[in-house]
């Protein structure tokens, strides 16, 4: 059995007030759904993990990152290492959001590097993976979706798979108001759930939890993640309004 996980992308949004505020709201949500039935992260900028840590810290909601770099330490000026996420509290870390990948420019192999070394420091990676609205028109989105978790997760076994989380994003639903429908979303989370049990074996594809991401709201919830392979959902937007990720949070239920 699966258990429901809510994420919530803050993105590169929020300040320290707005951070902490947001984060002690979501905090007194998710102790009245304080029956453990539904895992709840946040994954706020950086600079406020520690604020926002220190806000929850009564509460069951875990803390990621949005993104880190491969290596442990050294000269990368400017980067920050899963050890170092690790050593604050991080649980979760996403990899291969589609912003990562499309406006920052990420590669398959830079994801793979990324997911390989999340998975040796202690963190639980989130892959993203999802195709854009001219290969979907062109009916690739299984091939992008095959190629994205096959790079993504390359040399790796399936006891270090089974820390993962995966993460259905259609880009063209991200951040545009547009979402697949809860057919489409079924479809590709029950394609990526055989992909992994074709890479890995039935038992580890039956128990990884795969998230629905691409304008998330309140009303949208609860259908998509009423799907037989839809485990959770990522959401950006609507995870920063602490009213709307409660609704969301709630569904999930
Ligand atoms: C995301 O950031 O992963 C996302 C799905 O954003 P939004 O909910 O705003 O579409």
């Amino acid at each position: 059995m699966r258990k429901p996980f809510v994420a919530g992308n803050w993105k590169m949004n929020t300040d320290s007030h707005t951070s902490v505020n947001l984060a002690e709201k979501i905090a007194s949500v998710s102790s009245e759904t304080a029956d453990q039935s539904v895992s709840v992260a946040v994954f706020p900028p950086f600079v406020y993990l520690q604020m926002v840590f220190k806000a929850l810290s009564v509460s069951n909601v875990a803390v990621g990152a949005q993104d880190f770099y491969f290596e442990q330490n050294g000269a990368f000026t400017g980067e920050i290492s899963a050890l170092m996420l690790k050593d604050i509290g991080c649980t979760y870390v996403l990899c291969g959001h589609s912003e990562r990948r499309h406006v920052i420019g990420e590669t398959d192999e830079l994801i793979n590097k990324k997911v390989t070394a999340a998975i040796s420091g202690g963190l639980l990676p989130i892959l993203c993976v999802g195709e854009l609205l001219e290969e979907r028109k062109a009916d690739k989105t299984n091939e992008v979706i095959t190629r994205q978790t096959k790079k993504g997760l390359a040399g790796l076994n399936a006891e270090k798979v089974s820390a993962v989380t995966m993460a259905y994003e259609p880009v063209w639903a991200i951040g545009t108001g547009l979402t697949a429908t809860p057919q489409q979303a079924q479809e590709a989370h029950d394609f990526i759930r055989k992909l992994l049990a074709e890479m890995y074996d039935a038992q580890l594809a039956e128990e990884i939890r795969i998230l629905y991401g691409g304008s998330v709201k309140p009303d949208n919830a609860a259908e998509l993640m009423c799907q037989q392979d839809v485990d959770g959902v990522l959401v950006g937007g609507a995870s920063l309004k602490a009213d709307d990720f409660s609704v969301i949070i709630r569904a999930a239920v």
